[in-house]
């Protein structure tokens, strides 16, 4: 089987953190940072696609455009969670 299932929301949700990470007022560890895609990617529909392997990353892009804002929204309420119960000290 050479074609794979994938949750490309999974790699939206990734590439938009780190987009906005440097202007987001949060702890930015990893514990965090995960703690925040996991919360995202809970809200947010699976985006599944069968793909090819190697060919996922050049999709996403034109795939994440109509789900932009969304992710975004979903990103900024994970971090007011994370900020006020953080999994670290
Ligand atoms: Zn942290």
């Amino acid at each position: 089987m050479s074609a794979l299932v994938k949750n490309i929301m999974e790699k939206m949700v990734e590439d938009k953190l780190e987009q906005m990470l440097p202007g987001l007022n949060c702890c930015k560890c990893d514990t965090c940072k995960t703690d925040i895609l996991c919360y995202s990617l809970n809200r947010l529909k699976p985006k599944y696609v069968s793909t090819e392997q190697g060919e996922l990353l050049s999709r996403v892009d034109s795939v994440s455009i109509p789900y932009s804002t969304a992710i975004m929204t979903e990103i900024a309420a994970a971090v007011e969670i994370v900020k006020k119960n953080p999994h670290h000290h």
